[in-house]
C-alpha cells in the first residue's frame, strides 16, 4: 500500500499511523511487540520505524521492519536518515528495503552528532530524495516538515523554500514534527499551499505522558508548549496518572480539530507504548469510522494499571 494513495483517497475514515523505534534490548523488543499487539487491531494505515542517524541503527531498523511485516502484515514505512552516508551505503540500504518489499520510505537528513566535523556524503534530505528518484526506486516517499520551522533555520520563509525544493525532488507526502497548538499546523499548511506545495501534510502528535520527557523533546526540536498546558502540567506535577490523562485529553482535542478542519489523518509518535494512543482513538471512535478499541482486553492483561510496561 502506497501511503500517498491512502492519504488522497476520498473516505470518511481518517488515516491513523503509529511511529515506533527499534529498541536496543530484548526486553525493549518484547515491550514493542506487546504494544504493537494492542495497536494492530486499530487497523492503522501503516506503522513507521525510525532510523538511527549516522548508520548505527541501520540493521536494527531493517530487522524490525522485516519482522513487523512478517508478523503483523501491516504496511510499514521505513525511515532513512542520510546524513554522513555515502552513495554506496544509501544504495545498499535502498536495495535491501526494496528487496524486503517495503513500499514506503521517510527520507530524512538526521541530526549531526555533537562536536563532529562536517560529514562526508549526503547533507540534506532533498539529496536523498533526488538520489532515490534518479536511481529509479519506486518507493512512495515521505519527508519531514516543521510547522514551527526547523530549529536550525531561523528564517521560516527560507525553511519553507528548502521544503519546497525537497518536495520538488519527488516527495509524495509530508509528516510533521510534533506540535501542541493546531494554529501552527494550519498556518504552515496555508503558507505551503501559497507556495504551490500540493502534497498531503499528515500532522504528527505525541501525547504527553511524562512532563520531563516532553520538556526534553520540545527543547531538542523547538516545539512550543502553550502556557496554559505548561501551567496545567505544573498543577499535576508528581501525579503521573493525572499528567497522562491531561496529555490524552489535549491530544484528543487536537486530533478532533485537525480532522474536522481537513487534515488527512494523524501520525502518532508512540514511543513504543500503546495506552495513550488507544485512549485517544477511543475518544475519536465516537466521531469517526475507525476500528473499535477494546481497552478492557489490555486491562485484563494488567497493561493499563499504573506503571504497566505498555502505557
Ligand atoms: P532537511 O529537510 O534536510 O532540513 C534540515 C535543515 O537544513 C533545515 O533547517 C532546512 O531548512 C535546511 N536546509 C535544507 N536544504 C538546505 C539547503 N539546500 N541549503 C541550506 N539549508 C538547507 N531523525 C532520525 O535520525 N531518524 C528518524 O527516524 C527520524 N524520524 C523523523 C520523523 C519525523 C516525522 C520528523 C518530523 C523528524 C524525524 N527525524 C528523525 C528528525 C530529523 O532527522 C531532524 O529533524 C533533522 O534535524 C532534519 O531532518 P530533515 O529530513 O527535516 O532535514
Amino acid at each position: 500500500m502506497r501511503i500517498v494513495d491512502r492519504l488522497t483517497r476520498v473516505t470518511d475514515a481518517p488515516c491513523f499511523s503509529f511511529e515506533l523505534f527499534p529498541p536496543k534490548t530484548e526486553e525493549g523488543v518484547a515491550e514493542l511487540f506487546a504494544a504493537l499487539a494492542e495497536l494492530s487491531p486499530l487497523a492503522p494505515a501503516y506503522v513507521s520505524v525510525t532510523y538511527g542517524a549516522g548508520g548505527g541503527g541501520r540493521d536494527r531498523t531493517l530487522g524490525l521492519v522485516r519482522r513487523i511485516q512478517a508478523e503483523t502484515g501491516l504496511p510499514v514505512m521505513a525511515h532513512l536518515a542520510c546524513l554522513g552516508h555515502s552513495e554506496d551505503e544509501i544504495a545498499a540500504i535502498l536495495d535491501e528495503l526494496a528487496e524486503a518489499g517495503v513500499e514506503n520510505l521517510l527520507a530524512l537528513r538526521g541530526d549531526p552528532p555533537r562536536g563532529a566535523p562536517p560529514p562526508e556524503g549526503f547533507h540534506y534530505a532533498s539529496e536523498l530524495v533526488r538520489f532515490a528518484r534518479r536511481r529509479g526506486y519506486d518507493f512512495c516517499i515521505g519527508a519531514a516538515a516543521y510547522p514551527e520551522g526547523h530549529i536550525e533555520c531561523a528564517d521560516r520563509n527560507r525553511d519553507m523554500a528548502h521544503l519546497v525544493a525537497k518536495v520538488e525532488q519527488g516527495v509524495d507526502f509530508l509528516v510533521t514534527q510534533l506540535f501542541f497548538d493546531n494554529a501552527f499546523y494550519f498556518d504552515f499548511v496555508r503558507r505551503a499551499r501559497e507556495r504551490r506545495l500540493r502534497v498531503p501534510v499528515l500532522p504528527g502528535l505525541m501525547p504527553i505522558t511524562n512532563a520531563a520527557q516532553i520538556d526534553r523533546f520540545t527543547r531538542l526540536c523547538g516545539a512550543t508548549v502553550p502556557m496554559r498546558l505548561v501551567l496545567e502540567l505544573e498543577r499535576r506535577a508528581g501525579d503521573l496518572a493525572a499528567v497522562e490523562a491531561l496529555g490524552v485529553a489535549h491530544a484528543a482535542e487536537q486530533a478532533f480539530d485537525l480532522i474536522a478542519r481537513g487534515a488527512p489523518g494523524i501520525h502518532f509518535f508512540t514511543l513504543n507504548r500503546s495506552r495513550a494512543v488507544r485512549r485517544i482513538l477511543e475518544a475519536l471512535r465516537e466521531r469517526y469510522p475507525i476500528a473499535p478499541v477494546d481497552l478492557s482486553a489490555a486491562a485484563r492483561r494488567g497493561q493499563l494499571t499504573q506503571g504497566g510496561q505498555n502505557g
